[in-house]
């Protein structure tokens, strides 16, 4: 198993982000222990890093590894990008904010 391999299988898969397809280029091989490889991921669409765990045996089909169950994954997914208004509120927010954590749970809470 070579790193030209590894290179082929991240280009069959895509951005957990924006669903673009990772380039062999922007893959790089952080380690290896055994079969399992841990990949760094760049997409070069949507700019976000990720890392990647890979069990590779010789003449077996490749299987990621990952923290997220299909569940989270597909919730992650699906989710709102962080946009413009959400840092416009955030500042908003934060202007008027004089530290008082309490209170404004308190406040969300009713
Ligand atoms: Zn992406």
């Amino acid at each position: 198993m070579d790193e030209r391999l590894i290179k082929r299988l991240m280009t069959i898969i895509s951005c957990s982000v924006c669903g673009e397809r990772y380039e062999g280029e922007n893959v790089r091989v952080l380690g290896r222990y055994t079969d399992l490889w841990f990949l760094s991921v760049y997409c070069t669409n949507c700019h976000s890093q990720s890392l990647v765990a890979a069990v590779l045996k010789d003449g077996k089909h490749p299987e990621l590894v990952t923290d997220l169950t299909e569940e989270e994954y597909t919730k992650f997914r699906e989710m709102a990008v962080v946009g413009a208004d959400d840092v416009l509120d955030l500042h908003d927010f934060l202007k008027d904010f004089d530290g008082d954590f309490s209170r404004v749970f308190s406040e969300e809470a009713g």
